[in-house]
């Protein structure tokens, strides 16, 4: 037996998360721990804000978790996994599909998650997969398209900085440039590079970012143009 769950969001439109089966908690929490389920903390199709395909159309996942605890995060309540309901993977894909061919997945941390099962089943319907990370953890899916943005608290492994396509380096204070160049040194020489200023010191930032490219030009400044568009 096995009934449907609906999500609203805060704009009012809602959609089909799942059919519940009855599990026990015991075959949920091992749904999870394979990718089979991942605990999903919204979905939206709005356009890509930020970084190298900033203006692009996309559908959002953003999956809850993450204990790498950048204090400016402008998503603390993507933090605790446990207030996000474990969904079935078909069942986001199945939504993704009716909106577009890309679906990007961010958090919280994704990579928390094994992301083999989401990829595979993204990709068996012909949609582009990017992902967001602080790449913190080990790599797991396939990825079309790799955003690495480090963190001092959590620093990327290995794995992450061979994957980036896209360095994006968070400029929160001055030291945050010395940070940026010795990432930079650890992704591949075709990693994009971008400083983004954090969103509360982007007006005492940007100058210096400016500056700073000017000064550095294999850099790029990346806004986070949603949010002065006023879209999610
Ligand atoms: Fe927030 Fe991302 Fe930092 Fe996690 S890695 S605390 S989600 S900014």
């Amino acid at each position: 037996m096995f009934f449907y769950v609906f999500r609203v969001y805060p704009s009012g439109h809602f959609s089909r998360l799942d059919y519940l089966c009855y599990m026990t908690e015991n075959e949920l929490n091992q749904n999870v721990e394979q990718g089979l389920y991942l605990p999903l903390m919204e979905a939206f199709y709005t356009l890509q804000g930020e970084g190298y395909h900033k203006g692009s159309a996309a559908y959002f996942v953003r999956i809850g978790g993450c204990d790498v605890g950048c204090h400016w995060c402008d998503v603390k309540e993507s933090w605790n996994a446990k207030l996000h309901p474990p969904t079935g993977i078909v069942s986001i894909v199945e939504e993704a599909k009716k909106s577009s061919d890309t679906v990007v997945v961010t958090g919280g941390e994704p990579l928390m998650w094994p992301m083999d099962p989401l990829t595979t089943e993204l990709k068996s319907k012909g949609i582009s997969t990017h992902i967001e990370t602080s790449g913190a953890y080990s790599l797991s899916g396939e990825w079309d398209w790799f955003c690495l943005s480090p963190k001092k608290t959590k620093l990327p492994t290995p794995e992450a900085y061979a994957a980036a396509d896209e360095l994006k380096m968070i400029i929160h204070n001055q030291n945050d440039f010395k940070f940026a160049e010795e990432q930079a040194a650890k992704v591949g020489e075709n990693c994009i590079l971008f400083l983004q200023p954090e969103w509360s010191k982007r007006d005492q930032m940007m100058p210096e970012m400016v500056d700073y490219v000017l000064k550095n030009p294999r850099w790029k400044v990346s806004l986070q143009t949603h949010k002065y568009l006023n879209i999610p």
